[in-house]
């Protein structure tokens, strides 16, 4: 390559000491084909994507050439997989291709997902089907635009070689974006080396990268340790708002970005239900939609564990106090959990603030709609369009046709719009925040299976329309009714699958 096509930037493996990491190169693969790339995405990190699409640029995509600047590493981490804490895993089908600086001055991690083995795999291939990369891409591309945190997707690659899991899969490869690939996972592994100059240096690191505000302070862990703790509970809010399950919420699987990582069995409900769960290992259901909020604590619980050593200010003997500091601060969750959770019951509620009582108006809405078995998406999305035909302005063209909601929900809608009434939002301001908080479409999953199942046939065309439509989720279109329906009962996915 003559002049470098991704301006690399790397941070990760010369600031921090090398047992962070392991300097890797990605297996090569025999026929790379780009299935789609995310040129929006390129154009942010300043990738010029004739380059990416080019056969240059594929073959940096598929691990089998490295782009100038690029140093590739597999990061090590630990982590509590389904409670149980397992001090060994990294990187096992990951390589971290470098950091970029974005356009609008953020850094960015540039990692390559299923890209062959890595000191961290164990008794893994490190490569993945192309199943999951397409779930993925379709998956965090459709959290990005509906306002979610997350890591992004710049490019699906398939490799042209079989994987085998219970069956020969096609292989693919993931070009994943963060903000970084820091977890909870990470501190723990750096923690659980008993070296706390290891452990301040990682923590000074994520700082600077992700908080710079909190070394202003006095004690800036205890500032990291807030503000990791409200990022969580801003994100699973917003998780809770739009009935997403993430299905997997071991701590590696967290970031301290606050980005949401890791799509591997998550799904959106569409029957309301707080019990549902999805993957097909979470027999428990320890991960179900209703814990999610629960089990973000635990696992800043674990967080705050890790770096209790160096919460220990100067002149104090013992942790004691330290512990009761990440005690106070592990206790905020809760209030900045419902402080956040309900801007968003406001919001799809069309209220300019929500109070005690609306809480009880949106649980109680939620309660009807477990009772009727009523999809979650568009029950909500029925409020917006009341809302807007209450308050004299047009709803979306044919959007009356896709669903309605049952009688039973009478009383409880006229109770609604006396509220309104006393709200003092006009109908315009209130349409904004409706349709943004009330999405229409979400990636089902069971257009999700298809589109995979059809790609695994050599027929990307659903894979295209499905990511097409989930870049516009509020506004409905006719054309694209089959895509905001739930799932008919011959059509419906009951379990969902880690991409292992
Ligand atoms: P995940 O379920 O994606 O959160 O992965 C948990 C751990 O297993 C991580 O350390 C992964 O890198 C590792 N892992 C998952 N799948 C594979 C694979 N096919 N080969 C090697 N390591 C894997
Ligand atoms: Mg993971």
């Amino acid at each position: 390559m003559s002049r470098s096509a991704i301006s690399f930037d790397n941070s990760y493996l010369h600031q921090l000491p090398a047992r962070f990491y392991h300097r890797q190169t990605a297996s090569p693969v025999p026929a790379a084909e780009l299935l789609l790339a995310n040129t929006e995405l390129a154009a942010e990190l300043g990738i010029d994507s004739d380059w990416l699409q080019s056969p240059q640029g594929i073959a940096v995509l598929a691990g089998n050439a490295l782009a100038e600047g690029s140093e590739p590493i597999a990061c090590a981490y630990a982590g509590h997989q389904f409670g149980n804490y397992n001090p060994q895993l990294g990187d096992g089908r990951a390589l971290l291709l470098g950091e970029v600086i974005d356009i609008h001055g953020r850094r960015r991690d540039v990692q390559l997902k299923g890209s062959g083995p890595t000191l961290y795999s164990r008794n893994g291939d490190g490569k993945s089907p192309l199943g999951p990369v397409l779930r993925e891409y379709l998956l965090s591309e459709a959290m990005h635009r509906l306002g979610v945190p997350t890591t992004r997707a710049l490019a699906a690659i398939s490799s042209g070689e079989a994987v085998y899991r219970e069956r020969a899969l096609p292989g693919g490869i993931l070009c994943r974006i963060a903000s970084s690939h820091i977890r909870v996972g990470t501190v723990q592994y750096v923690a659980s080396t008993g070296d706390e100059d290891a452990l301040r240096q990682l923590l000074d690191y994520v700082i600077a990268r992700h908080y710079p505000q909190a070394s202003d302070d006095a004690h800036p862990y205890e500032r990291l340790l807030d503000a990791v703790i409200e990022a969580q509970a801003r994100l699973i809010t917003h998780w809770q708002s739009l009935g997403f399950i993430h299905g997997v919420m071991n701590t590696d699987n967290m970031l301290l970005c606050g980005e949401t990582i890791d799509y591997g069995p998550c799904a959106f409900m569409e029957a309301y239900h707080p019990g549902t769960v999805f993957s097909s290992i979470d027999r428990q259901g320890r991960y179900a939609f209703g814990n999610q909020p629960a089990i973000a604590q635990w696992n800043l619980v674990q967080l705050a564990q890790a770096i209790l050593p160096v919460l220990r200010r100067d002149g104090e003997s013992d942790l004691k106090p330290a512990v009761e500091r990440a005690q106070d601060s592990l206790n905020a969750f809760t209030t900045q959990f419902f402080a956040s959770y309900r801007q968003h019951m406001a919001d799809k509620l069309g209220l300019s603030h929500a109070d005690e009582a609306d809480q009880q108006r949106y649980e109680a809405f939620l309660q009807q709609l477990q009772d009727h078995d009523c999809d979650f998406t568009l029950g909500f999305r029925c409020l917006r369009d009341r809302a807007a035909q209450a308050g004299g302005l047009p709803i979306d063209d044919g959007i009356d046709d896709l669903f309605a909601l049952p009688e039973a929900f009478n009383d409880w809608l006229a109770d609604w719009q006396q509220r309104l009434g006393q709200d003092g939002m006009t109908p315009a301001q209130r349409d904004t925040r409706m349709r943004r908080a009330n999405p229409v479409f979400i990636p089902r999953n069971h257009q999700v299976e298809a589109a995979i199942a059809a790609s695994y046939q050599g027929d990307h065309r659903r894979f295209f329309a499905l990511n097409e439509v989930l870049q516009q989720p509020f506004d409905y279109r006719p054309a694209w009714r089959e895509y905001a329906l739930p799932a008919r009962d011959e059509e419906r996915v009951e379990q969902t699958f880690c991409g292992t």
